[in-house]
C-alpha cells in the first residue's frame, strides 16, 4: 500500500474551474485523501496550460517531492490529460493507486531549464517548465551568444527563446523550432526575428544543446530588456548575462492512464 495521498488543487479562477475544484474536494474527501497546502505529494491543476505553469512555479521549491496532474477546462491543454467530465474516473484511479503499488500512476519526468541571471544589481536563479525569452523593450536586442564558453554569434533582432522539450510545442513551435520528445534531455535556442544582411549574421536555425552543455547570453549594449520565464515577465536595464543549461531537477507528472507525447501533439495540433 502506498502512503496516504496528500493533495493540493490550483484552479484558473473561472467558474467552471472553481466548480471542478469543489467537486474534486468532495470526491477526495469520500476517498480519504488529505488536503495539504504545504507539503502535497500530488498537485492538481484545473484550467489550462497557464494554470499548470502557475502550479509548477508555486511549488518550485518542492518539485522533487510532487507529481502534477492536469485537468483542462478549455480546449485541450498540453499539460492536461483529463477532461472536466472525467474527474470521478480520475479520483477513482487515484484512490485505487493508493491500495496497490501495482496500479498506476506511472511517474513521467520531463526536463527543465535552469537560468542564472547576472545583473549589475545582483544575481537570481530560475527554473522554467516551458521557456525563457529575452527581448529588447525599446528596439533591437543586441546580445552575444556563447556556447560552452566559446563565442558562437552576435545576435541582433527581436529576441531569443530558450525552451525545454515540453516547452518546444509552445512559443518555440511558433518560431519554427523543432518539437522535442521529453525523454531527450536538451534545451533549444530559437531566434525571434533576427536581422540577417551583409553586416549582421546569425545562424538562423534553432539549436539543440544536450545536457551538460551550457549557453551564456551577454547583453552588448545599454538596453532595457524584457525577460520571461514561462508565464511571468519582468523588465530590467542592467543585465550582464544569462546562463542557461538543462536543470538537474525534473518535473514529475502522475499518469493514471497512458497518453504518449506524440498522441498529445497530434491531439493538440492536428485533430479537429
Ligand atoms: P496564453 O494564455 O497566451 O497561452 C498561450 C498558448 O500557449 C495557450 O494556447 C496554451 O495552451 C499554449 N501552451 C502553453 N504551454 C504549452 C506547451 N507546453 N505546449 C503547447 N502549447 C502550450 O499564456 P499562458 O497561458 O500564460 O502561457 C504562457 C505560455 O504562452 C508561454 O510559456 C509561451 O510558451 C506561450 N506563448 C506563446 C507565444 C506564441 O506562440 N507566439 C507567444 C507568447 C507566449
Amino acid at each position: 500500500m502506498r502512503p496516504p495521498l496528500r493533495y493540493y488543487v490550483l484552479d484558473r479562477g473561472d467558474q467552471l474551474s472553481v466548480d471542478l475544484a469543489e467537486q474534486f474536494h468532495t470526491l477526495a474527501a469520500q476517498h480519504h485523501f488529505e488536503m495539504d497546502a504545504e507539503s502535497p505529494n500530488i498537485v492538481i491543476s484545473i484550467g489550462g496550460d497557464g494554470t499548470m505553469l502557475h502550479a509548477f512555479q508555486t511549488f518550485i521549491d518542492r518539485i522533487s517531492d510532487i507529481a502534477f496532474v492536469g485537468v483542462h477546462t478549455g480546449h485541450l491543454g498540453f499539460y492536461s490529460d483529463w477532461k472536466a467530465d472525467e474527474l470521478p474516473e480520475l479520483v477513482e484511479l487515484m484512490s485505487n493507486s493508493i491500495l496497490s503499488e501495482d496500479i498506476p500512476p506511472r511517474i513521467v519526468k520531463y526536463p527543465l531549464l535552469e537560468l542564472t541571471i547576472h545583473k549589475k544589481s545582483g544575481t537570481t536563479s530560475h527554473i522554467a517548465l516551458n521557456e525563457f525569452t529575452l527581448k529588447g523593450v525599446d528596439g533591437t536586442l543586441v546580445a552575444q551568444i556563447d556556447i560552452n564558453d566559446q563565442l558562437f554569434e552576435m545576435f541582433r533582432g527581436d529576441g531569443i527563446c530558450i525552451s525545454t522539450p515540453s516547452g518546444s510545442t509552445a512559443y518555440n513551435k511558433s518560431l519554427g523550432g523543432a518539437m522535442v520528445h521529453p525523454t531527450i534531455e536538451a534545451l533549444q535556442i530559437a531566434e525571434i526575428a533576427s536581422i540577417n544582411n551583409r553586416i549582421y549574421r546569425t545562424m538562423g536555425s534553432p539549436l539543440l544543446l544536450p545536457k551538460h552543455h551550457h549557453s551564456d547570453i551577454y547583453s552588448r549594449k545599454d538596453q532595457r530588456l524584457l525577460l520571461t520565464v514561462d508565464h511571468k515577465n519582468f523588465t530590467i536595464d542592467d543585465l550582464i548575462s544569462v546562463s542557461c543549461q538543462v536543470s538537474k531537477q525534473k518535473i514529475s507528472f502522475a499518469r493514471y492512464r497512458p497518453y504518449p507525447f506524440w498522441n498529445r501533439v497530434r491531439s493538440a495540433f492536428l485533430e479537429e
